[in-house]
């Protein structure tokens, strides 16, 4: 039944299109400008739209699996999109959103054997193979999920520095790369520290670091 989703389109268009402050009407005048670019995995839960809460023309969005960004390959769904957010619009912040407790990343653990589903994760297999030699004692699940979860969302910001337009966008610095992950459980958003190797909270001391 699509009543819930109608309900909620309804609250959407009174906010968007009929308040004082309605933002829709501009975009569509106007055009868009997103400063964001989202990879997210297609997970219900952890929907950018909705965890960051944000008006409408903030980013651009992409989702896959995991939020798995396989290596680059001419003309794939991400290829062209990054290429019309990097090329064409002033998209500055790329932003990699892995998220804790991902359906994807245990499948890709636990060796699923669904073909369709497996043939795109195991692009991540690199990222999980570092998780494996990371993880103190690989018994234990925990840790090698959340290594794992860690290694792709790294791995995939890898990969993106092989697609043109990104390399491009990097060359000419006007494009930042941004690993996060949301974690589901804690209800908290990190962001990879090269310095100091790992994935720290982006609310630290209650504090909203600069981004
Ligand atoms: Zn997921």
């Amino acid at each position: 039944m699509t009543e819930a989703l109608i309900e909620g389109f309804l609250r959407f268009r009174k906010q968007a299109y009929e308040t004082p402050d309605a933002v829709m009407p501009a975009l569509v005048r106007d055009g868009q400008a997103p400063d964001y670019f989202v990879i997210s995995c297609i997970d219900s839960r952890t929907n950018p739209g909705m965890i960051f809460n944000v008006p409408p023309g903030t980013f651009f969005a992409h989702k896959a699996m995991g939020a798995i960004v396989r290596p680059y390959k001419h003309g794939t769904a991400l290829a062209a999109a990054l290429q019309y957010a990097l090329t064409y619009n002033n998209v500055s912040k790329l932003i990699i959103l892995g998220h804790t407790c991902c359906g994807a990343i245990h499948a890709l653990i636990d060796d699923i054997e669904d073909s369709e589903i497996a043939s795109f994760i195991e692009v991540a297999k690199t990222g999980l193979a570092r998780a494996q030699a990371m993880a103190d004692n690989e018994t234990d699940h925990d840790d090698l999920h959340r290594h794992a979860e860690e290694q792709i969302v790294l791995q995939s910001a890898e990969n993106l520095k092989g697609y043109p337009s990104v390399a491009r966008a990097l060359d000419e610095n006007r494009l930042i790369i941004k690993p996060w992950l949301f974690d589901m459980s804690a209800g908290d958003l990190l962001e990879y520290d090269e310095n100091n190797a790992q994935f720290v909270s982006l609310l630290q001391n209650g504090a909203k670091k600069e981004l």
